[in-house]
This record gives C-alpha cells, sequence and structure tokens, in this order.
C-alpha cells in the first residue's frame, strides 16, 4: 500500500518522533511505500484563512491546498501519529484537517444527506497522552481523546477501517513500558497488508 504518514510534533527528540521512526520502519518492513508528511518540519501553515475560503467558495483550490490534497490523494493508507494536546489534536494537524479536507473534496451533502469522498483504505490514529488510564476511564473522557478524529474526521469523509490506539501516561511510564510500545509500533506495518 502507499501509506501518507501525517506527523505532528515540534521535537526531534520527542518520544513520538521514536514513534514515527518505528511505524515507518514497520511498514517499510512489510513493503509499503511510505511518505512522511513533517508538519512541522514543513513549517505548515495551518491558519485558514479568508482568503482561502472566498477561493473555495468560488469553486477555486488554492495552491497550498491542493499541494495537500495531492499528497492525501496519492496515498491508500493514512497513519496520524501526534501528543494529545488539550483533549485534541496540536493544533497544526487540526489545521491541516480544516485546510484540505474541503467541501466537495472529502464529503459531499446531497439529496441523500452527507457522503464521504475519500477512498483509503485504512486509517489509523497514533495518540500519546501524559494522562494515566486511570484517569480517563474514571473521568468518562476516553471517547474525547480519539472521537474527534476518528468518527468526526476520518470516518466523516468516509474511510470506512478507522483505527486508533492510545498510549497513556508516556512521561510517568517506565523505559521498559515505553520500549514495549515502540515494538508494538513496529509491527504495526502488518495491519496494512491485504486481508
Ligand atoms: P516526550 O516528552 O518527548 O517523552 C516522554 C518520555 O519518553 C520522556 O521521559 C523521554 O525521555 C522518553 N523518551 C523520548 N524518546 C524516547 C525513546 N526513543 N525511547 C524511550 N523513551 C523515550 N496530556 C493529556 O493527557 N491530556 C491533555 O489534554 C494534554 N494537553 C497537553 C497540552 C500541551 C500544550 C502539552 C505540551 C502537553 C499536553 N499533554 C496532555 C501531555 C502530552 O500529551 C504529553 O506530554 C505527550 O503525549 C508526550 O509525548 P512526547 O512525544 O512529547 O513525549
Amino acid at each position: 500500500m502507499r501509506v501518507l504518514i501525517v506527523y505532528a510534533h515540534p521535537n526531534k527528540n520527542s518520544f513520538n518522533h521514536a514513534i514515527l521512526e518505528k511505524m515507518q520502519q514497520g511498514l517499510q518492513a512489510e513493503g509499503h511505500e511510505v511518505q512522511v508528511k513533517d508538519l512541522y518540519a514543513e513549517n505548515f501553515d495551518p491558519v485558514l484563512r479568508a482568503s482561502d475560503l472566498e477561493s473555495l467558495q468560488l469553486g477555486n483550490i488554492p495552491e497550498n491546498i491542493a499541494k495537500e490534497q495531492a499528497s492525501l490523494c496519492w496515498a491508500e493508507g493514512l497513519v496520524f501519529i501526534y501528543p494529545l494536546w488539550w483533549f485534541g489534536r496540536p493544533a497544526i494537524l487540526k489545521g491541516w484537517f480544516d485546510k484540505v479536507l474541503t467541501n466537495g473534496f472529502a464529503f459531499k451533502f446531497g439529496e441523500e444527506g452527507l457522503t464521504g469522498l475519500l477512498k483509503h483504505r485504512r486509517a489509523l490514529a497514533l495518540i500519546t497522552a501524559g494522562g494515566t488510564e486511570d484517569f480517563f476511564k474514571k473521568n468518562k473522557a476516553e471517547p474525547l481523546v480519539y472521537r474527534p478524529m476518528t468518527d468526526g474526521t476520518l470516518s466523516f469523509c468516509g474511510i470506512e477501517d478507522v483505527n486508533h490506539r492510545i498510549y497513556y501516561d508516556i512521561g510517568g511510564m517506565s523505559d521498559r513500558g515505553r520500549q514495549d510500545v515502540l515494538e508494538e509500533v513496529a509491527t504495526m506495518g502488518k495491519d496494512f497488508n491485504e486481508k
């Protein structure tokens, strides 16, 4: 499969970066073709501006948005890697969706209601959190961590096979625990193989 990894962490020494490396290696080991979109490294501008909206309303896709949509169209599989920031995606990633998933490209509304237009065969979100799993479960907050991404974005746009994995308490975890996480991520390339 052609797999696009969209990565949103500013620090090259972060644990998220280690996850990125393992995921990329794991996918390549299974023979998948991988492109990485490192939003901070690319200095991606996440702000959807009035001029962008004006162009979109006239049916013109601004060049900066068309470029991102071309990357998305290239891929058959998608992986998103990011830390949980204020119960959501880092703003740079949220802004990427604001800009890229335009009406008529990623979804449309017609007489029969909403139609998702993305045809990707599989999508996966890998999310790290500072809080403990216990905290999220006790506060019934777990769905808040992933549903805006899985349901509110990827499934909404028509992708049927949407998956997520949350790694909690990254800072409090033992070194062994973090190695186990990275070993698990390294195996996830297999999940993109033909079923
Ligand atoms: P890092 O801080 O880079 O690393 C975590 C640990 O892993 C460190 O001990 C580091 O030494 C170690 N490590 C790094 N690389 C490796 C490696 N290769 N192998 C083994 N160990 C390694 N959390 C919540 O739960 N809910 C929130 O709403 C929330 N909001 C936040 C908002 C902001 C703005 C910020 C900055 C943080 C927030 N957090 C929140 C916490 C955040 O989710 C975690 O800090 C983040 O997920 C940790 O991932 P990281 O890649 O930044 O880890």
